[in-house]
């Protein structure tokens, strides 16, 4: 039962400084390097030049040879004293070991002495710990990720739980040193042995880990091998025809045939794939020193994904520019080029982007799931005086509607959005979009393309002699785009837009600031929506939960103490553990009316304005976003991280 494997005995750092082989320091010095490399610590020592290879063999020797007799003794005394065998039946096996360098369980097995379940027992009885049967254990993907299929197999030992912080591992033999060692430095986590049979062990392993194959089972930490794994290659993936004419160089088909890396054209495709299913908005593939890293952008946050050889990168990266059309041989520039694929009839469009840095190209792989960009205004989730407001003031033949927040606050779904409920047969509806993301029926959609002079301004110019009803200029960047749009929101037409300000009354000042005189402010602006994404909790594994004395006291410096209930998610498969699905907005909705209008008249302080809107029940972002944690909807956590607490609701 005890283990031969013995490459790196136990606290093999400590003995070589018992030894003066080494020093403290370099001890330490190497094990913060294992720690970063996963190399084995004997390797670190070699190459920092802190012992020889010859000191390190010699050191491992002795150590195999001491910890190896201890332990023989060890089980031979476990079985002896608990009857299992006589002393003269150890003897013997002792002395056949000698012979056949057989484990001194597998001698005792083979010369029917003793059954291995009997050893278990045995081991169960002396060393005071559980027996348990694990092959009905059912493992949560957490634990499984853990501790891996191979080296569960490798030590023959199976993850039950964790329990007050520690690994509950049963072990079929306890007293292996270099496995509890490997899996506790592996886990992070300090290990709770229990014993239990190994065919138990193996039925639990195989039915635990059956599922997974090796792509399945990596997470972000795991090296994969793209030589070697076995790939599925989703046959649902297909590439599509760009847009407007412009034929793609993908034929699938034929490059799947002429390449003679097939491998890589399988991990391009299954990248996008999984990306596509795990609801990725981005696939970021970069190369570091020594390997390069996957990460996939979900619910607004990275998230390591694998990471495969450094060897494979340049033709992962040539195959990326093959499928949207860039020049494999410019490798010193970056580029931008775009695809469309369709995953079960799915149609994804791809933007991708690539960026030489030291260790090689950079490429990033924007998805816009074009089934899910345009979403119902009613199903924004906006507090119902918000959405009425809007509807209320889309009903006004001219004005100008601004949605603002930073980037990826989500005011293009808004957009879209609202240009979705105006579109129709009586209206002409234009957009001036940088770019085109999604792609609406009815609406007459432009893109802005500075290289060739096509500016928000120059074009937002040419689409007012175009006679429409509905403007959405994509963003408001510079005076002169402002200055025409404010003409165009007062001489009859609706327009839509986005500035990127903190807040409603903020967007107001920023007018300002850019040289619009208060009062044309005051004429053509009508609403002003300012906006952030919160990730959702994921509802699979909600939990309520405990808040801080820290955050409660920062509620109530903001004037809110009324949350009685908080929750989270606990992390499950289906969050890939984070406790969060999916996002959704939080808003803040300005009216400009009458009394705003006469506020800008005279003062155009923030302040001021802000005094004004608020006696007219104008409700701040953190409001609605606070209404969303009442509901039990998202983390009090996740909207002190994204939504500006700004003013106090007792100040103003
Ligand atoms: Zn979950």
């Amino acid at each position: 039962m005890e283990t031969t494997d013995q490459k790196e005995p136990e606290k093999l750092g400590e003995y070589l400084v018992s030894k003066n082989l080494i020093t403290q320091e370099q001890l330490e010095h190497a094990l913060a390097l294992t720690k970063e490399s996963r190399m084995r610590l004997g390797r670190t020592l070699v190459e920092l030049k802190y012992i020889t290879g010859r000191q390190l063999m010699e050191s491992l020797l002795e150590r195999l040879r001491t910890s190896d007799l201890g332990k023989r003794k060890k089980l031979g005394e476990v079985l002896v004293s608990s009857g299992v065998i006589s002393e003269g039946k150890l003897l013997h096996a002792l002395e056949v070991q000698q012979d056949r360098k057989q484990r001194i369980g597998e001698v005792l097995i083979n010369l029917g002495y003793v059954t291995k379940d009997q050893i278990t027992d045995a081991l169960a009885t002396k060393l005071q710990l559980n027996l348990v049967l694990c092959d009905d254990y059912v493992l949560d993907d957490k634990i499984k990720r853990l501790v891996p299929k191979e080296m569960a197999k490798k030590y023959s030992v199976f993850p039950i739980g964790i329990k007050n912080g520690r690994l509950v591992l049963a072990m079929a033999d306890p007293l292996d040193s270099n496995a509890l060692d490997e899996i506790s430095f592996y886990t992070r986590l300090r290990i709770s042995p229990v014993i239990s049979y190994d065919w138990s062990i193996e039925i639990a392993i195989d039915k635990n880990y059956q599922d997974t194959d090796e792509y399945d089972s990596r997470d972000g930490e795991h090296m994969f091998d793209v030589l070697e794994a076995e790939l599925k290659f989703d046959k649902d993936l297909q590439f599509g025809e760009k847009e407007k004419g412009e034929p793609t160089s993908v034929d699938v088909e034929s490059l799947y045939l002429k390449s003679n890396a097939p491998k890589i054209v399988k991990l391009v495709a299954m990248l996008i794939t999984d990306a596509a299913q795990k609801r990725a908005s981005d696939i970021h593939i970069e190369p570091r020193e020594k390997y390069v890293q996957v990460r996939f952008r979900i619910d607004g946050e990275l998230q390591n994904i694998f990471k495969y050889q450094r060897e494979m990168h340049e033709s992962v990266v040539s195959r990326i520019k093959i499928i949207s059309q860039l020049d494999i041989t410019n490798r010193r520039t970056s580029q931008d080029g775009d695809a469309s694929v369709s995953i079960k009839g799915r149609k994804i469009d791809l933007r991708i982007s690539t960026l030489p840095l030291i260790h090689g190209e950079k490429a990033v792989i924007r998805l816009l799931d074009q089934s899910k960009g345009i979403v119902p205004l009613q199903e924004l989730e906006m507090p119902s005086y918000i959405s009425d407001a809007i509807i209320r003031m889309f009903r006004l033949p001219q004005g100008m509607f601004i949605v603002t927040g930073p980037t990826g606050s989500g005011k293009t779904t808004t957009l879209y959005a609202c240009l979705n409920h105006l579109r129709s047969d009586t209206r002409n509806v234009i957009s001036i979009e940088d770019p085109v993301e999604y792609k609406l029926e009815g609406i007459s959609q432009t893109a802005v393309n500075e290289a060739v002079g096509r500016s928000f301004a120059s074009i937002l110019r040419s689409v007012l002699r175009q006679d429409p009803d509905v403007v959405m200029v994509g963003e408001i960047r510079d005076l002169e785009t402002a200055e025409i749009a404010i003409k165009a929101a007062l001489t009859g037409h609706l327009v839509l837009t986005t500035l990127h300000t903190n807040n409603t009354v903020a967007t107001i000042v920023r007018l300002i600031d850019i040289g619009i005189p208060p009062y044309l402010v005051a004429s053509s602006v009508t609403g002003i929506l300012s906006q952030r994404l919160v990730r959702r909790i994921c509802k699979h594994c909600k939990v309520e939960s405990d808040v801080s004395d820290e955050i409660k006291s920062f509620l109530s410096d903001f004037g809110v103490d009324n949350i009685q209930k908080f929750y989270r998610g606990e992390g499950c498969p289906k969050c890939m553990n984070t406790g969060y699905l999916d996002r959704m907005a939080v808003y803040e909705y300005l009216s400009i009316s009458r009394m705003l209008k006469i506020a800008l008249s005279r003062k155009t302080d923030e302040q001021e304005l802000l005094a004004t809107a608020r006696t007219e029940g104008l409700k701040l972002l953190y409001e609605d976003a606070l209404n969303k944690v009442r509901a039990g909807l998202t983390t009090i956590e996740e909207v002190m991280s994204k939504v500006p607490f700004e003013y106090s609701l007792r100040e103003i």
